[in-house]
């Protein structure tokens, strides 16, 4: 295993084990994260949905097959990149997580992200956004990159709306193929 897939294993068992997370109690699985642990492009969604939670793996569902269509778009592959969530359990409903339950989540992100350094983060709607620009505002800069400088670690940051608004409004499914496809040329840097 590679020194990376290890540290992610590690951090992965620790989350398992970890009593102060919330939301466990009403989940099935921990969904930590998954995919290519080299990965140079880094996709944070927002919490796991019912099929997440069932198979204990991000964007399984309805929304996972929309981003796998939007990723080929744009020349990406799936098994390329390293996927992940702000929250690693299931909400109630799909609720929204609260700033609460962001915060308990918050230090297991950062470790992620520190383990894979990627070069670029492509964050899937607001609460993903906003871990890295608390008044990033998603309607005025989704689909336009920018660098910055996080917890030492210099990215590119390339906010998305979330795939499940793409499913919802078909407005905002025009924005996201529109956006992942301007970007197919920087993603194919990386
Ligand atoms: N929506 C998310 O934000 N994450 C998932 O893993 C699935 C749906």
């Amino acid at each position: 295993m590679s020194h990376k897939a290890d540290e992610l294993e590690k951090l992965k068992a620790k989350a398992s084990k970890d009593q102060t997370l919330p939301l466990r109690e009403g989940a099935k699985n921990l969904v930590f994260g998954d995919g290519n642990p080299e990965a140079k492009i880094f996709l944070l969604g927002e919490a796991p949905g019912k099929n997440e939670d069932e198979q204990g793996l991000p964007f399984v569902g309805a929304a996972g097959k929309f981003l796998d269509k939007l990723l080929e778009s744009a020349g990406v592959k799936r098994e390329d990149v390293w996927i992940s969530n702000v929250v690693y359990f299931r909400p109630p409903e799909n609720r929204p997580p609260t700033a609460k339950e962001l915060a308990a989540f918050a230090s297991y992100v950062e470790q992620q992200l520190k383990v894979i350094n990627p070069k670029i983060v492509i964050t899937l709607g607001r609460f993903s956004l906003n871990t890295f620009l608390p008044d990033g505002k998603i309607t005025k800069i989704h689909g336009n990159p920018q660098k910055i400088k996080w917890n030492d670690q210099e990215i590119t940051l390339l906010p998305m709306y979330h795939p499940s608004a793409g499913l919802r409004s078909p407005d905002v499914r025009k924005l996201l193929e529109e956006d992942f496809l301007n970007n197919k040329v920087l993603l194919a840097k990386f």
